[in-house]
């Protein structure tokens, strides 16, 4: 399997299917120690490597608590996979007064703030194929792209605006709508790649 990092964590989320009737990982929404009763196999998958800005988040426990990969402890977390169910978790060691605790706590896609991703390398946040894409860039701006059956086919390209993304992030896809009709109707007035 291909080993997971912040480049890929939301594609791989995008494509995943949980395998169900299997495991009940609901104590594990939000951070939750290791303990006797949660002995899955875990297996290491990946690995986030961002910087950490931020090192004392102001909300760390809860189950709804949003995941930013530019904050501690996710920014150096490792990823790992439950093999019955195949759910990702986030794993570190904790070290406090106590000695070693190792925390998970499940991923859950619609917690991540795609904001706090630092890709190394174009990060897919959404493909429909042949309709459109938005992928985040190591610059960290976001490129939302459109299909277009013209020639041999071509690709119309625009960076969101801040205002964009910050719909996006409340609306999902339906917020762009506007903005893809422009695309497709005044293609012209956009980046444009051919196909070949
Ligand atoms: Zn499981």
């Amino acid at each position: 399997m291909e080993t997971i990092s912040q480049n890929n964590l939301v594609e791989f989320l995008n494509n995943f299917t949980k395998i169900k009737n299997t495991c009940d990982h609901t104590k594990f929404k939000g951070w939750n120690n290791w303990n006797p009763s949660f002995e899955p196999s875990l297996v290491k998958v990946g690995q986030i490597n961002q910087e950490v800005t931020i090192q004392n988040p102001d909300e760390y426990w809860g189950d709804n608590v949003l995941i930013k990969l530019n904050e501690y402890p996710y920014a150096q977390c490792e990823i790992h996979q439950c093999p019955a169910c195949q759910e990702l978790f986030f794993f570190y060691n904790e070290y406090g007064g106590h000695g070693r605790q190792k925390r998970y706590r499940l991923i859950q896609k619609a917690l991540i703030d795609i904001e706090s991703i630092v890709p190394t390398q174009n990060c897919q946040i959404i493909l429909n194929s042949y309709h459109y894409a938005i992928y985040k860039k190591p610059d960290l701006t976001f490129e939302l792209s459109i299909c277009k059956p013209i020639a041999t086919g071509v690709d119309v390209c625009h960076i969101m605006t801040n205002k964009e993304v910050q719909s996006f992030k409340k609306e999902g896809i339906a917020a762009l709508e506007d903005r893809i009709k422009d695309m497709d109707k005044n293609y012209s007035n956009y980046r444009v790649k051919s196909w070949r």
